[in-house]
């Protein structure tokens, strides 16, 4: 195996590009290092990214969003005030990543191009409306977080492409964002089924929301029917009314197509499903009023 320090993304992708068999690159680890040691994958190049300057940074974009650079530990990302106020969902979806151990090193690239169904930190910032920015021997673009996964383990990035930073948009007022998921453990399990939502207020109406599930398909969905079942709902008494949280709900199930495994089966998570996803829209609405839950 060779064993790559480049100090720029450019020669990240060079050394991407010549490469003939197996690449990995290296965030955090915490999931290649154990796949290697499981003789899972065995690559002939493992190019380490966190020597490249500025990978461990987080900066305010020009219009008022977030950049995260690629080797931000989920540590980090819980210490960052400024994160931790735009979007709550974003960083408590990273926090349930493994243990304190593990929060020193994973990213949130890491769980993202790692491709499982079950990423803890995916759903938040899809429903958060995130985006990449891919480097490539073609160029550069920008990616939808969406659009990376393709499948279980697998991404939509190509041959020698890799991401140099995730950005969150501007948050903007009257806003707010929530994760749960449910594991039959309290802790350092896989997601059974992960929920986010993220919905903005106009006066007492929900006028944006984006809905995404995560560990009930094949890879993390953006679900715009479950969206759009509260989408001017109207509130009443800090509540969601019963009728667009259960249409919330039934759109959520609708979407997912979960398999039966030893955490569950397909009928228990279409059931957590249409739970989960009402309580993290009540979160996430508390959230948009201000609330500190
Ligand atoms: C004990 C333990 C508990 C865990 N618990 C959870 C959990 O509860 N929830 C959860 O979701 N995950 C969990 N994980 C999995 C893992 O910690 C996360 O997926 C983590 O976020 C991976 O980030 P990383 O930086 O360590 O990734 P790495 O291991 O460095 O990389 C992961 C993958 O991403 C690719 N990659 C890395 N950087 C880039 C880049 N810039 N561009 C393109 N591809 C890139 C690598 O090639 C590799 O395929 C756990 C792991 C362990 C060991």
């Amino acid at each position: 195996m060779r064993f790559h320090t480049p100090k720029t993304f450019e020669n990240a992708v060079a050394i991407a590009a010549a490469a003939s068999g197996q690449t990995r690159f290296l965030a955090g680890g915490t999931d290649v290092l154990v796949q290697l040691r499981a003789a899972m994958v065995l690559p002939d190049d493992l190019i380490d990214l966190k020597h490249i300057p500025g990978v461990k940074e987080i900066t305010r974009t020009s219009d008022g969003g977030w950049r995260i650079g690629i080797a931000v530990s989920g540590a980090e990302l819980g210490r960052h005030a400024g994160i931790g106020a735009d979007y709550p969902g974003v960083v408590e979806g990273m926090q349930l990543v493994g243990s304190t151990q593990v929060q020193g090193r994973a990213t949130l690239v890491g769980n993202l191009c790692n491709g499982s169904p079950a990423a803890d930190s995916v759903p938040a910032m899809v429903a958060a409306g995130a985006w990449v920015s891919v480097i490539g021997p073609q160029g550069v673009r920008d990616v939808k977080v969406e659009d990376i996964p393709a499948g279980p383990g697998r991404t939509t990035l190509k041959a020698g492409e890799l991401i140099t930073g995730i950005t969150l948009p501007p948050r903007g007022a009257n806003a707010g964002d929530a994760y749960l998921r449910f594991i039959p453990r309290t802790e350092m399990d896989i997601a059974v089924v992960g929920v986010a939502v993220n919905l903005r207020l106009d006066g007492d109406r929900i006028s944006e929301a984006r809905v995404a599930l995560g560990a009930v398909a094949p890879k993390i969905l953006l679900v715009p029917a479950a969206a759009q079942a509260i989408i001017g709902t109207m509130l009443d008494d800090a509540a969601l009314d019963d009728a667009a949280l259960d249409a919330l709900a039934a759109a959520a199930i609708a979407a997912s197509t979960p398999i039966s495994d030893k955490r569950g089966t397909a009928e228990f998570r279409k059931d957590i499903v249409g739970v989960l996803v009402k309580r993290a829209a009540r979160i996430a609405l508390d959230r948009a009023k201000g609330a500190t839950k």
